[in-house]
């Protein structure tokens, strides 16, 4: 078999299994047993290469993640499932149901301070019913790995193209240069919204929604499927061939995702309405993601184009959320009140503060795990170490198991830092700099957008190397 042949034989194999995944995660009837098939097609394919092949590397390191993928593929969806039936609490409900792992973020937003700490404690007691699942899927990934001499670190670094130090000193650099603002906002915000100061079950996910519950007025006439398509139009994008699914079913995936069926042509993405504000947020975001989907150059080779790093592709989608962060656009374009965008603003900084601190501590933890070959055991309280050293407080360590990528990733989580750099280092700045404060009014704004987006995996936005953290923490201030 030729390295062509092997390819069509697994574009056609992973577009069947995409789309029962999507069905999975849209919460629609899916086969477990279709999975099952293609899961054993697809690691079949992934050790052959391994076998025959030894280039392009990039095809190589993402048939190990592959052969990965299809060993923990039932430990996922186990995952999935038990989280929803045993972390769950009969004391409370959300529209008439139970509060589960799936409704908790919606949940939260409006309950009382006393239901909420209940359920974080239930929660956090609960995660032994999970833990072996978890554990199971690190042990599995990290033997097969090792059966070919890699790490999900070294790999991770090698797709992003930087070193390990170059990795730690972007993390503790953004970590360290956000500390002070955070642990300050934090206080003011919470004696300010929620009359208490900040306690350790106030989590990312319930202050990021509820900082704008008193906000929610202003955006209550904003669409942000339409809006955000008119301002790519008005790049010069075209924002059409996205494919929206914005159904409540109960067993839908209870965070916001894109997902690509086939590049750059048949791509997804799905939210479920929690608050306006923070839907807008979260559509801006995955249309990023999807928008750079398709603007990928199909005459790329197969691997190019679809094998994305995280970083590269988070890159494109934040650069979309961070128009809730131009005053400009959301003055003129929204037409938002003046005082009222300022304020969004003000609180859309803060929860990016917030999302550094966490997310570093998050990274840091991960890195480490990987780094120092830690033990499963240990993880709980490495957590809780990281988390005080980046948010300054005492979080319970079982809490990341809780959280919706670190038990399912085995690195992702410094993607979100990487490219909240890198999308203003190499589109905002220079887009500001070159066509003004309403340089998103400007085509040729969508034409650079565009020349990252087309070479796939090839793209200057996937080298992390020379990051400019000073740059992107003044935008914070
Ligand atoms: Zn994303």
């Amino acid at each position: 078999m030729n390295l062509k042949k092997w390819c069509e034989q697994d574009e056609k194999n992973s577009i069947a299994i995409r789309k029962e995944y999507l069905k999975f995660n849209l919460g629609l009837k899916y086969s477990k047993e279709k999975i099952k098939k293609l899961e054993k097609e697809s690691e079949q394919r992934a050790l052959l290469f391994l076998k025959k092949f030894r280039a392009p590397e990039l095809l190589y390191d993402a048939c190990i993640g592959g052969v990965v993928g299809s060993n923990t593929y039932e430990l996922d969806l186990k995952l999935h499932e038990e989280r929803a039936k045993k972390i769950s609490t009969k004391k409370h409900k959300y529209k008439g149901q139970p509060v589960n792992w799936n409704n908790w973020r919606q949940f939260v937003v409006h309950a009382p301070d006393k239901a909420r700490k209940q359920v974080f404690d239930e929660f956090i007691k609960k995660t032994p019913k999970i833990t072996p699942i978890i554990n199971k899927k690190f042990t599995v990934s990290k033997k097969i790995y090792s059966d070919y001499c890699r790490d999900p670190l070294t790999e991770y670094l090698q797709e992003h193209h930087m070193t390990l130090k170059q990795l730690e000193n972007a993390m503790t650099q953004l970590r360290d240069g956000v500390k002070k603002p955070f642990k300050k906002q934090f206080k003011e915000y919470s004696n300010r919204l929620f009359d208490k100061e900040p306690e350790y079950y106030d989590d990312f996910y319930f202050v990021r929604n509820a900082l704008f519950r008193d906000m929610t007025c202003g955006f209550k006439n904003i669409k942000p499927v339409q809006s955000i398509k008119r301002a790519m139009k008005e790049m010069g994008l075209n924002p059409d061939k996205v494919q929206v699914d914005d159904k409540d079913r109960p067993k839908k995936y209870a965070s916001p995702f894109c997902m690509a069926v086939q590049i750059p042509d048949n791509v997804w993405i799905s939210y479920k309405a929690e608050n306006p504000v923070e839907d807008a947020t979260s559509v801006y975001h995955e249309f990023g993601h999807a928008i750079h989907f398709n603007m990928i150059d199909p005459k790329k080779p197969y691997w190019t184009k679809n094998i994305i790093s995280n970083g590269l592709a988070e890159t494109f989608s934040i650069f979309f959320d961070h128009f809730m962060m131009d005053k400009e656009y959301l003055t003129k374009k929204l037409k938002l009140n003046p005082d009222y965008a300022g304020e969004l603003i003000r609180r859309h900084k803060f929860s990016n503060l917030f999302s550094i601190a966490f997310y570093t501590g998050n990274s840091l933890f991960r890195i480490k795990y990987w780094k120092d070959k830690m033990k499963f055991k240990d993880c709980d309280k490495a957590y809780a170490n990281e988390l005080k050293k980046s948010m300054g407080m005492k979080i319970p360590g079982q809490y990341w198991k809780l959280h919706h990528i670190l038990p399912e990733s085995l690195m992702y989580v410094p993607s979100y830092m990487l490219a909240s750099v890198q999308q203003h280092n190499l589109m905002r700045a220079p887009l500001e700099k070159k066509y003004g404060k309403t340089w998103w009014k400007n085509k040729k704004s969508g034409k650079l957008v565009k020349e990252l987006a087309a070479p796939g995996a090839d793209s200057k936005a996937g080298k992390f190397s020379k990051l400019n953290i000073k740059q992107y923490l003044k935008t914070l201030k």
